[in-house]
């Protein structure tokens, strides 16, 4: 079986913005998608590629932040603690960068590609890609959390983007 051919959401995409139904059951088809959103963000050299990036309208999301890919299903971010300041960019927003600020510590409950129930807390880059996912499938983005500034910087770019959406 092939792999499904998968095409990267830019900004403008309504597919970004809705909130994701949650994953009852990972089955063969789903996982097919699983493995080929993984090679789809290798190649665009991400770190991260949430389902609705792909137009997929489901919780979950790929991601690798240097120690092999993983999918975490329907997440549940359970505890968040401290706060660290970090550059975000998106595949989905090319050339666009955010100064973000998250917790840098949590707590997180998820399914796996076996269906099996995880849990897991984690710090650094991974919790990071986590929150930045997450907020993918309640259609939330970076530019939401954009600076006067970076609002002002960005607002050309944003536009150009939304136009080719309505090409
Ligand atoms: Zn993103």
């Amino acid at each position: 079986m092939s792999l499904p051919e998968l095409k990267i959401r830019l900004y403008g995409d309504p597919c970004l913005r809705k909130k994701c139904a949650a994953v009852k059951e990972v089955g063969p088809g789903v996982r097919a998608v699983m493995n080929s959103m993984i090679e789809t963000m290798h190649q665009a050299k991400g770190v991260g590629l949430a389902a609705p990036q792909v137009g997929i309208m489901e919780r979950f999301f790929v991601l690798d932040v240097g120690e092999g890919p993983m999918v975490i299903v329907n997440p549940k971010i359970t505890k968040r603690s401290g706060m660290a300041a970090l550059e975000e960019g998106c595949l989905s927003i090319p050339e666009v960068t955010i100064m973000m600020h998250r917790p840098e510590k949590i707590s997180l409950q998820y399914m796996d590609e076996d269906n099996r129930m995880m849990k897991m807390t984690c710090d650094g880059l991974l919790a990071r890609v986590i929150q930045h996912e997450t907020d993918h499938l309640n259609g939330k983005l970076i530019v939401d959390y954009a600076s006067g500034p970076e609002r002002e910087k960005y607002r050309g770019k944003l536009k150009e983007l939304e136009a080719k959406q309505k090409e």
